[in-house]
């Protein structure tokens, strides 16, 4: 029997079951296994993970776990990339969300973000948009998270979509990808300017009276317009950019 002791710092905390929680952790083994799956064997999704240390020193994920091995684990750091032996950089300002995660893909297309996102959306589908299109995979799952192929995803700490997408911003800040009001909040098109003769057949009577500037949607064609939607959204897309 070989043992090796882990810490999981910061918010790695949260994804451990309570009493393993700010304490060493003393984990008993028998076969060799890379330091990877040991971390995820404690519910932790490998994406969450930003610096691995041995014996104080930097290790990659692939590593062997030793006996005696000391593993200090530590959380993404805001806005910075884990040392490229673990991961190269994020992709700016591109997500994929899972299927549970649709509140808050809309709020994120509101900031102008670019975000993948079906009601009906196989997770080995999101997975592989991740991989394919170089997307940063958000979700709730730790599971999804774990599959071995996924290289850039956040767990989704949050429940409530407003506060999911302060959490996004603050780890994944992209601020030159932001555009409030630039793209369709059902379908991700981003949208262009729409002569009022255009689109009046999809508007209400009230609609056409009041307001003389619209963006239409390229994808959906949907109709947008600066109404009460957007008057009631805009403090909130301020308290996102200012936080
Ligand atoms: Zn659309």
């Amino acid at each position: 029997m070989a043992r090796a002791t882990f810490r999981f710092h910061g918010e790695l905390g949260d994804l451990l079951p309570r009493q393993w929680r700010r304490r060493e952790i003393v984990h008993v083994f028998n076969e060799p296994a890379s330091v990877k799956d040991r971390i995820e064997a404690h519910g932790v999704p490998h994406t969450e993970v930003a610096l691995i240390e041995i014996g104080g020193a930097p290790a990659g994920f692939s590593r062997l776990l030793r006996n005696g091995d000391r593993v200090g684990v530590y959380p993404a750091a805001a806005g910075l990339d884990a040392p490229l032996a673990l991961r190269p950089p994020y992709p700016r300002g591109r997500f994929v969300l899972d299927q549970h995660l649709g509140r808050l893909a809309a709020y994120l297309r509101l900031l102008g973000l670019d975000c993948l996102h079906r009601a009906s959306f196989p997770d080995e589908e999101v997975a592989a948009v991740a991989v394919e299109e170089g997307r940063v995979l958000l979700s709730r799952d730790r599971q999804l998270l774990m599959r071995r192929a996924v290289v850039h995803g956040g767990f989704v700490h949050a429940t409530d979509p407003k506060a999911q997408v302060s959490e996004v911003l603050r780890r994944f800040p992209a601020p030159e990808r932001l555009a409030p009001f630039t793209r369709c909040l059902s379908c991700n098109g981003v949208l262009r300017p729409a002569a009022r003769e255009d689109v009046e057949d999809r508007l209400q009577a009230d609609t056409r009276r009041y307001y003389a500037e619209f963006r239409e949607c390229p994808d959906c064609r949907r109709v947008y317009w600066d109404g009460s939607h957007v008057r009631r959204m805009r403090p909130w897309v301020d308290a996102w950019l200012a936080g």
